[in-house]
């Protein structure tokens, strides 16, 4: 084989942190495509205790942990990661991203995947400027939401631009890079007002998750 088609050893780990308010296939699909398309090793989805900036989840944290584990059982590249929830109070991603660095050693490609929605709302995030010290932030497209980005996050990301996704593989942390994905217009909000409304909500969200959502009679 050429140097151009010699296949990637994949290396390097991912992480998508979120509420999971319940888990969707919008956030399983960014997921897979990004595995595939950076050739990362593990994406692991680190479910929040309580989230900063938003009102309390509808459902425990540990009932939101179970169904992230239902869906990500099918693909072993996938795990999840309950360090917020076993640390309980406030999720500051700061906290999460500076022990996981700590574990995986000061070499290894460290991204944050995180949707434009999220990104968007970075300049209230605790810390926000230090989280390119532990991780790479790879910001995913999302429908509905345009990087209309304040003053403040476009001289970030000035700052701190990759010149090219490759650039994210090759070092441990600290650039942003922004991708474009399949669009899938799904969110939890959605699902949880169409539960609430007793409408189906089944293909937005593995069967197993729908099944747990059912058989505890959630977002009802
Ligand atoms: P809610 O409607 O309750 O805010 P959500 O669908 O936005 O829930 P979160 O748990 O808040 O889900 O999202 C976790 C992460 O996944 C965030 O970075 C978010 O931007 C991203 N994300 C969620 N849904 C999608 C989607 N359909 N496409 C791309 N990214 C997504
Ligand atoms: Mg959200």
């Amino acid at each position: 084989t050429t140097e151009a088609n010699k296949p990637v050893k994949p290396s390097g780990l991912a992480i998508m942190g979120g509420t999971f308010d319940p888990v969707h296939n919008g956030h399983l699909r960014t997921a897979v495509e990004i595995l595939d398309h950076y050739h990362y090793s593990a994406l692991k989805l680190v479910p929040c205790f309580q989230p900063v900036h938003k009102d309390r989840p509808s459902v425990s944290a540990l009932q939101r942990l179970e169904m992230a584990k239902l869906a990500t059982s099918s693909d072993v590249r996938l795990s999840v990661d309950a360090r917020e929830i076993d640390r309980e109070g406030p999720s500051y991603t700061i906290d999460t991203l500076r022990d996981i660095r700590s574990e995986i050693g000061a070499e290894e490609s460290l991204i944050m995947v995180l949707g434009m929605d999220s990104f968007l709302s970075l300049p209230t995030w605790h810390d926000w400027q230090q989280l390119v010290k532990y991780a790479h932030l790879l910001v995913v497209s999302r429908p509905g939401w345009e990087p209309d980005l304040i003053s403040e996050l476009s001289a970030f990301c000035e700052n701190y631009r990759a010149a090219s996704s490759h650039e994210l593989q090759c070092a441990p942390s600290g650039r942003v890079w922004f991708e474009t994905l399949t669009p899938l217009g799904i969110s939890s909000s959605m699902i949880r007002a169409l539960a609430r409304k007793n409408e189906s909500i089944a293909y937005l969200l593995p069967e197993p998750v729908q099944q747990y959502i059912e058989q505890h009679q959630l977002y009802r």
